[in-house]
């Protein structure tokens, strides 16, 4: 460690994280069992230190409400044979700035005036790096997390490690953490942007780690019903082991991650959110479960098409009690498991339902589940033997910075088969192709496609053929043709809402190494711009940024350009012209303050322009709308508006079955106006408001015109025209003739002039029908006609549809002329035909005696077979010409 030497100390607000690409901790990179072991006895002196003079901690916390961004620093070190080109730099540089921001806008504590400084002198170390001591005497400025970044050389595919290396007893949350980068492998890759998108997530997942998804800082999350960490001692609480399926598992189950997976997977008896139970010790445990949640960041592993920060880190991180503040607008939405229910959670592939997140076996040939690659089904060493489509590289739509260089796949021309690779590029199911040779290729293809903003409308577009498709339906096919000829079909995404949310994880050029990517839009660093933040820019304000003005109308986005509108989580603020973040709270407001609600997060509910967890009294949470609802008059404690299940006995509000009766308010109202005790609001079973008169009648007493209505309990108004109505307000029985209407069916409607052959004619708004028929004519389904049509027979001057029975009939529907097809005719009746091997005696069907119908259906289901076995050959064959 004496051979260090200091690359640059950056003292900036930034921090950041890591992992590698296939598996993401490995126990040989940073032994951290060792150090957690001696830090939790010391850190077990100063937790009791700082509780027995607990006073000082509570007034810091009154007295600084204001919580801001997060500070993040960190110092990079090198040792003398460690080579590291300029170029390498730049790209981690650019990595750590990139991940650190994004926590930094994600998390927001309160500050101390004090330096942050490492108080573990017995320790001096952090996860084995020797700390110099400036940083446990004077501490680091401007700092609530330090981190020091380290290389090692490890020809493990490991990309880095990381942990937190102290938790501060005063303000309970990691001050100092180490992230170790692997050398060889930053060396080794192509620094492409896709690749920088891989590798910021990896910095991301290992930068949560520290931020306290670990079980090793579970010990120090703070538990809610007591305002303290929750040791060694009570971390049971939120920590469980249990088996499932004959395999022993983990389960976190603290407040916010039980709410958020019940709902997310739509399963009220979850009791907790699985922790991945394959890998080594660093994998096992520390990591969401592959098989229920395979494309999160926080996954065990990382996989080709990236992992998303999703509402599930909100959870964790929220559960921690370590961050005053957590953004729920800077996490990206994730599809996997979603609503699949309970069955999904416990038994996965293994369930008895077929769910698209896995295939059947191994070896499908598929698009994948986010769309955006396809590849072969395997069951990889977390999936918990469920197998998963996974792309390769080559294989992913997004890739295209190395796919745009392959001219072929699967030996036909790439542009044959009309593919397109960007990172606007999903793969479909398809056959097209410019010259039909696609025969011997799958039937997927990478096309340009575009979701409209509310994910209702998918566009493709085929640059081969300048042509534009439009999916309206979700698995609708679309024929690909230009009226000269037929190029093969595209079937539209089995699920809209799935596919479009790819959109919002990719954005474009993947931010081109300057920025992170949140619902579709970067977010570039300082100094850089564009919608794909590869612009850098000429002039800088005082915070780095660059200095921009847009035109009227217009307002700065976070990619720093010039948009008419802003994107989810922002409104325009019209003074500065910038799109502003809503408050945290809310997932979507529209000003003039960061607090006016339009829309809230999962688990919260929008009252009165603000976004809550507790709806308070009166009010329950309507799920569907996310709103608080008012409860019915008198009620303290519902769960909807039919069913009160506390009335408010202090004003006089009694239970009277599932509402709350006022008991001021006369007999049968059960509720009336204030100090009107006879003027009725709503009334009490079997009694129905007349609102005219503020009176409750009986079932048969609402006021002529109006009918009682058992959903509602009121007396309703018929539709016009009608006197009596009986079950709805169009389901009328009379009609006011004094202002010419007449009914017809059960509706009523107005006479009005017409032309021969009608009489008289009936105004139904759409278009003018008869009524009555002049002589000679007869009236068939409101027309004049000279003679009864087939299926219709004369009576009493009017056509009569005869009964589905009989093609056609006369004097009584069911007196058959002529039968159907299927049936016959005998004594003016119809009856069915036999079935196949049937016989008609004595107006029954019976068996034929004999018969070669088995012979007949076994033959046909092993023809069936046969078909599916030559399919199955078929794709065998396209995978080998694949590889
Ligand atoms: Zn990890």
């Amino acid at each position: 460690m004496n051979k260090l030497v200091f690359i640059f100390q950056v003292i900036t607000n930034i921090v950041f994280a890591i992992e590698n690409t296939s598996v993401f901790e490995n126990t040989q990179f940073l032994d951290k069992n060792n150090y957690y072991q001696n830090v939790d006895q010391i850190m077990k002196q100063k937790y009791y230190e700082i509780n027995k003079n607990n006073t000082q901690r509570e007034r810091f916390m009154q007295q600084n409400s204001q919580t801001y961004p997060l500070r993040i620093t960190y110092d990079i070190f090198r040792e003398n044979d460690q080579q590291i080109t300029e170029e390498l730099e730049v790209y981690i540089g650019s990595l750590l700035d990139t991940a650190f921001s994004y926590y930094q806008s994600l998390l927001s504590v309160k500050q101390t005036d004090q330096n942050n400084t490492f108080y573990l002198k017995e320790l001096n170390n952090c996860l084995g790096f020797l700390i110099k001591s400036d940083d446990f005497v004077t501490g680091i400025e401007e700092s609530d997390l330090h981190l020091y970044v380290s290389f090692k050389y490890s020809d493990s595919d490991l990309i880095a490690s990381a942990g937190h290396c102290y938790i501060d007893p005063f303000l309970q949350r990691p001050t100092f953490g180490r992230i170790l980068l692997n050398l060889s492998y930053f060396q080794k890759i192509n620094r492409t942007n896709l690749q920088f998108f891989r590798d910021l997530q990896s910095i991301m997942h290992e930068t949560l780690h520290i931020l306290g998804f670990s079980t090793a800082s579970m010990n120090y999350w703070i538990d809610p019903e007591t305002n303290e960490p929750y040791t060694f001692k009570n971390v049971h609480k939120i920590l469980k082991q249990k088996m499932l399926n004959d395999r022993e598992v983990s389960e976190i189950s603290s407040t916010n991650i039980v709410k958020t997976i019940r709902e997310y997977y739509g399963c009220d008896s979850i009791e907790g959110m699985l922790l991945e139970n394959q890998g080594s010790d660093y994998t096992k445990n520390q990591h969401w479960e592959r098989s229920i949640l395979m494309n999160e960041l926080m996954s065990g592993s990382s996989n080709p098409e990236g992992g998303v920060f999703s509402l599930f880190n909100i959870a964790l991180l929220r559960d921690t009690g370590f961050w005053d503040v957590v953004d729920e607008n800077l996490a990206n939405p994730i599809y996997w498991g979603k609503n699949q229910g309970c069955q999904f959670y416990e038994n996965k592939c293994q369930a008895d339902l077929k769910y698209d997140e896995f295939e059947d076996i191994d070896g499908i040939f598929d698009c994948s589940y986010t769309g955006e690659g396809f590849g072969v089904s395997q069951t990889d060493p977390f999936s918990d033997d469920c197998p998963i489509i996974y792309p390769t590289d080559s294989q992913l739509c997004i890739n295209y910075e190395q796919n745009q260089q392959i001219n072929e796949i699967g030996n036909i021309s790439q542009n044959n088969l009309m593919f397109n690779f960007s990172t606007q590029s999903r793969c479909f199911k398809s056959n097209i192709s410019i010259d039909n040779s696609a025969a011997s290729f799958a039937d997927v293809r990478c096309l340009k496609s575009y979701c409209n903003e509310e994910g209702t409308q998918v566009t493709i577009q085929i640059d081969q053929l300048q042509m534009i498709l439009v999916c309206k339906e979700e698995g609708q096919t679309l024929l690909v043709e230009n009226g000269i000829k037929t190029y093969g079909k595209v079937i539209c995404p089995k699920s809209f809402p799935r596919f479009c949310s790819s959109f919002q994880n990719i954005c474009p050029q993947f931010c081109s190494k300057n920025g992170y990517c949140v619902k579709g839009k970067c977010h570039c660093n300082k100094g850089f711009f564009g919608d794909d933040c590869s612009q850098s820019c000429s002039e800088l304000n005082e915070e780095g940024q660059c200095t921009i003005k847009c035109p009227p109308g217009q307002y700065i986005n976070p990619d720093i350009t010039c948009q008419n509108d802003c994107p989810q989580g922002y409104f325009k603020n019209v003074q500065t012209k910038t799109c502003e973040k809503c408050h945290f709270s809310c997932s979507k407001c529209n000003g003039p303050t960061n607090q006016n609600c339009l829309d809230c997060h999962l688990l919260s509910y929008l009252q009165n322009n603000t976004c809550v967890t507790d709806c308070g009294e009166g009010y329950f949470q309507n799920k569907q709308f996310q709103k608080c609802q008012k409860c019915i008059e008198g009620c303290l404690k519902c769960s909807n508006d039919k069913i009160c299940q506390e009335c408010d006995g202090q004003n006089g509000y009694i239970q009277y079955g599932n509402l709350c009766k006022n008991t001021f308010c006369d007999l049968q109202c059960l509720t009336c106006e204030q100090d009107k005790k006879d003027k009725c609001t709503s009334c009490v079973q079997n009694f129905y408001l007349d609102k005219t008169q503020q009176t409750c009648q009986d079932r048969n007493n609402c006021p002529q015109g109006y009918y009682s209505d058992q959903e509602k309990r009121e007396c309703v108004e018929c539709d016009e025209g009608c006197l009596q109505c009986k079950y709805s307000s169009d389901d009328c029985q009379s009609c006011d003739e004094t202002k010419n209407y007449t009914l017809f069916g059960n509706k009523c409607f107005q006479l009005i002039n017409c032309f021969s052959p009608c009489k008289t004619c009936l105004d139904d708004s759409s278009s003018i029908k008869c009524a009555t028929c002049i002589n000679n004519y007869y009236l068939q389904e409101q027309e004049c006609v000279e003679q009864c049509s087939i299926g219709y027979y004369l009576h009493e001057n009017k056509c009569k549809k005869c009964s589905q029975n009989c093609e056609s009939c006369i004097n009584f529907p069911d007196n058959c002329l002529s039968c159907p097809q299927d049936k016959f005719l005998s004594n003016s009746k119809c009856y069915s035909k036999c079935m196949q091997g049937q016989i008609w005696v004595n107006g029954f069907c019976i068996d034929r005696p004999v018969t070669s119908y088995n012979l007949i259906t076994k033959n046909r289901a092993l023809s069936a077979r046969n078909n599916q076995f030559q399919l199955l050959i078929l794709c065998l064959l396209f995978l080998i010409s694949l590889i």
